[in-house]
């Protein structure tokens, strides 16, 4: 099967055996894989459990059962060694790896005829640039492509363009390009362009597009992101968001800062009560910030409302890390809960106050005042670890929470305040 691939070529990767993602994720594998494993001949000599015990089963009815690969007491998967490294694929080579692990940290998306790929910015060597470029690794990429990409994807639908209109995918495109080309200047700051992009996007929700299609849509792009030039100010003061804003900003904030390891979802109803705690102090916004993992301290919420700066080297990586999403169709549609691609991005130009805020409480659990790019590095490796793969944010409540953002205008102040 021959598949045409957009690749994302602003961006490097290649592995750097942090074993990072074998601490962060719950393997989920296929009866085909769970028997291969298991048939592999795993013994206490290999520093692993035998038999069963390697393969637990987390989900599904008796006649549709869901394995994951079991997980050592801090989280780690089983085959995780000491050194970081895999023991199936130091053994029996990477091709033997689960399928899951095999794809992190790549993404791929339907996108007509052709194929996008996105990064997960979980990883720190996504985020740091750091490794091969998409064009080295485009063999492998190619590979893995062929692995999890089914026949006759480009009969995949297009995401509906919002919730009132649907366009076909060459009209998509041309508004995914759109954004694109918003986001793309590398001079200016990205809360601008993110504005920007919200502010002509407000104004795609509100039109028809059933007699406005193809050039004639691309004129109307022009147009509109013209006027988003004009009408965002490059000048900016923020407002402190009102209350109502920070409590539904710091809900939001919370799922992002949570780290759900596999030995979390197996704490049972002391997890859940840990959980339930959190979303009790996050709504109150009084006192001290529950640490929600273990790399957070206990701050003041008044704290994390200050001032912390913004560092001018994170500004490439913020273009980077939304320019790679945007193209890669990464927010919205079959890649995000199926959500339509205005709301995606309203949810997506979220991430950023999100992220800024969760950089704070890393600081300030330094005793810092000041953000550094490190602490927005990591705090994105923790946000976007979410991003498109916990089902709570798929949820009714909070799409909700997005929507409500959204209508009350406040997403553009939210990106302005946690930004200063
Ligand atoms: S199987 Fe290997 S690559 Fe996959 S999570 Fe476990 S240690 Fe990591």
């Amino acid at each position: 099967m021959a598949i045409s691939l957009t690749l994302p070529t602003i961006q490097n990767w290649s592995c750097h055996n942090c074993g990072g993602c074998c601490r962060q994720h719950a393997i989920e594998v296929t009866e085909e894989e769970r028997q291969r494993i298991l048939s592999q001949g795993w013994t206490a000599n290999d520093g692993t459990p035998t038999g069963d015990a390697l393969i637990e089963r987390h989900a599904g009815p008796p006649w549709a059962k869901r394995y994951r690969l079991a997980h050592q007491a801090d989280g780690a998967c089983v085959f995780l060694n000491e050194q970081g490294l895999c023991r199936i694929h130091a053994k029996f080579g990477e091709a033997a790896k689960p399928l899951a692990c095999r794809i992190y940290p790549y993404a791929f998306h339907p996108a007509g005829k052709q194929v996008t790929v996105s990064l997960r910015f979980s990883c720190p060597s996504v985020v740091a640039n750091r490794g091969h470029s998409m064009k080295q690794n485009a063999d492998e990429i190619k590979q893995l492509t062929r692995a999890v990409v089914p026949e006759g994807h480009e009969r995949t639908p297009p995401p509906v363009l919002s919730k009132r209109q649907r366009v076909d995918w060459p009209d998509l495109l041309r508004v995914i390009d759109a954004i694109d080309a918003t986001l793309a200047p590398a001079n200016m700051p990205i809360g601008i362009k993110l504005q920007q992009t919200l502010f002509w996007l407000n104004l795609v929700e509100q039109s028809r597009f059933d007699k406005l299609s193809g050039t004639r849509l691309t004129e109307f792009l022009d147009i509109i992101r013209q006027a988003a030039t004009e009408e965002i100010p490059l000048a900016q003061t923020a407002e402190c968001p009102t209350p109502l804003t920070r409590m539904q900003f710091r809900l939001l904030t919370a799922q992002y800062a949570r780290k759900d390891t596999a030995a979390d979802l197996s704490a049972g109803w002391r997890g859940r009560w840990k959980l339930f705690r959190a979303a009790t102090t996050f709504a109150r916004g009084v006192g001290n910030a529950v640490p929600l993992q273990p790399i957070f301290r206990e701050v003041p919420f008044d704290a994390l409302d200050q001032p912390f700066g913004f560092p001018a080297e994170s500004e490439e990586l913020w273009t980077r890390y939304f320019r790679v999403k945007v193209q890669g169709l990464h927010f919205c549609g079959p890649a995000y809960y199926d959500v339509p691609l205005v709301e995606g991005f309203q949810n997506l130009a979220l991430i950023f106050p999100a992220t800024l805020w969760i950089a704070r409480w890393l600081a300030a659990s330094q005793n810092r005042t000041r953000l550094t790019h490190e602490d927005v590095s990591q705090a994105l490796t923790i946000s976007d670890h979410h991003h498109g793969y916990s089902p709570i944010f798929g949820s009714f409540g909070f799409r909700r929470r997005v929507s409500t953002l959204a209508q009350m205008g406040e997403i553009p102040n939210l990106i302005r305040w946690y930004a200063t």
